[in-house]
């Protein structure tokens, strides 16, 4: 028997659950819980849902992960793009964000040992994906130079552009798979749907403290000093989490190292004859540890796949540039070696924001050493597709909590919707170990 909201409140409470943030991920908790009937409040520094690190996101929606659960868990969080409105069950005139169906190719490659693992996990999971041959790749990008590049260097290594040997050996298509074209209005979206089931949303309001008796937290303080009781609080503030982890007045005992990463997304314009604007197609290179996807008005994105010669680059959330750097300048011309016809302005444009990276790149969704207090945190550059199914996640999480389980000796398991596998939540422990089968980069 599931628990009724009453047993997750109480009595004296302002709410049921306060969620301090309102990203994407923040967004989906809210509208889970007010579903079930949950009374709950977002909290949020910036004045709209989706105005923090989601409204950066590339947001690539796709299935090839390295951990079965983390594959599972992206078949499942792309079925709610793909029925979006359905999902939210929304008006026919609402306008909503769009997911655009690219279909998605994977580079195969020594370092990914030729997606070998990848493949396994889209076996298991009835995913559907194409082996694409070298010439295959060229019919679909013409004007490609499939010579191989790796490692990758950044552009003020004299060898940068050499090629090092040989092609790249072919390349796996997955049709499932593609953008949203509006992260931040996908989070209105989420909103707005929360907002249809009672919750309550705050904005231009900061948590600065977060009070705890007896080992269970009791409300959250803002920076006015107005307190609002809870019995539970979700910390999903994104690259802040961290900050709002130092604002409880206990330690959460998370074991697993995250932080704030700042990355750089570069905008390109392709030579037509790539024909990209026409058809887009989101590509992971981890040739030239690149990932490229439609970016609108033509144009392509393009991220790094964090190779090691591209170091972590921690920095403070309140205090960090916006300003793109050399690295930019990089990521462009590792992409002008697959297409030679590339123009490279040396004014890029583009995009400078915060990952809360863990150190194995698989997100924290879990519970924490204090009553009450959860966390959805660590989401490594990789969540925003899985921010429907973190949504239901959590939910169940606090009523398996709740209903008096110990969630670190006997961790949920966790059932999806539409794909036939339960997810082990223990894969998202704040106390795990490094996970070994992680690529250790965005990718997860
Ligand atoms: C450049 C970039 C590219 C990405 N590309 C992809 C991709 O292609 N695919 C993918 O799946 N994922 C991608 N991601 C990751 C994805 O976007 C994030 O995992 C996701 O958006 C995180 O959502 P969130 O709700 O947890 O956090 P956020 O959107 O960061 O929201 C956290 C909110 O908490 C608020 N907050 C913080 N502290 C406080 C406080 N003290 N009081 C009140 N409010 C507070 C902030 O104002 C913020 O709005 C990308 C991320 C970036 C930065």
């Amino acid at each position: 028997m599931p628990p009724s909201p009453q047993s997750v409140g109480e009595s004296g409470t302002n709410y049921d659950v306060i969620i301090i943030g309102a990203g994407i991920i923040g967004c989906a908790i809210a509208l889970n819980l007010a579903r079930k009937g949950y009374r709950t409040l977002n909290v949020d520094t910036l004045p709209a849902a989706g105005y923090g690190s989601t409204s950066s996101s590339a947001a690539v929606i796709r299935t090839y992960y390295s951990t079965r659960d983390g594959t599972a868990m992206a078949l499942e969080g792309y079925h709610s793009w793909k029925n979006w409105r359905t999902f939210l069950k929304a008006e026919d005139t609402t306008d909503l964000a769009r997911f655009v169906e690219t279909g998605t190719l994977v580079m195969k490659t020594e370092a990914n040992n030729n997606l070998e693992r990848v493949l396994s996990h889209a076996d298991a999971l009835g995913i559907v994906y194409e082996h694409w041959s070298p010439e295959k790749i060229l019919e679909r990008l013409p004007g490609y130079n499939l010579e191989r590049f790796a490692p990758a260097k950044t552009m003020d290594d004299d060898t940068f552009g050499t090629p090092t040997g040989g092609h790249v050996p072919g390349g796996v298509y997955f049709p499932a798979g593609g953008y949203v074209d509006d992260p931040q209005i996908a989070a209105r979206n989420l909103k707005d749907a929360a907002v249809r089931h009672g919750a309550e949303f705050r904005f231009n309001t900061r948590v600065v403290k977060i009070p705890v008796e007896n080992n269970r937290v009791t409300s959250v303080i803002f920076e006015n000093g107005e307190e609002l009781r809870a019995t539970t609080i979700i910390n999903v503030a994104g690259p802040h989490s961290g900050k709002v982890n130092d604002m409880l007045g206990a330690d959460p005992g998370v074991a697993m190292r995250h932080r704030p990463l700042r990355q750089e997304v570069v905008q390109v314009k392709p030579p037509e004859s790539l024909g990209y604007s026409r058809e887009g197609l989101i590509v992971s290179d981890n040739d030239i540890a690149s990932y490229v996807k439609p970016g609108g008005g033509g144009h392509l994105m393009i991220g790094s796949e964090n190779p090691p010669c591209d170091p972590a680059e921690e920095v403070d959330p309140d205090d960090f540039s916006r300003d793109l750097s050399d690295r930019a300048l990089t990521y462009a011309y590792r992409y002008s070696q697959r297409l030679p016809e590339l123009g490279v302005s040396q004014h890029p444009v583009g995009v400078a924001d915060l990952y809360d990276a863990t150190d194995d790149w698989l997100p924290i969704y879990d519970r924490s050493d204090i009553d009450g207090y959860f966390l959805a945190i660590g989401t490594s550059g990789n969540q925003f597709k899985n921010a429907m199914v973190a949504g239901r996640l959590m939910t169940a999480l606090i009523e398996y909590c709740a209903q008096g389980n110990d969630h670190d000796e006997k961790p949920l398991q966790f059932p999806l919707q539409y794909v036939d596998h339960t997810m082990n939540t223990a894969t998202f422990s704040r106390k795990r170990e490094l996970t070994k089968e992680s690529s250790f980069s965005v990718l997860g």
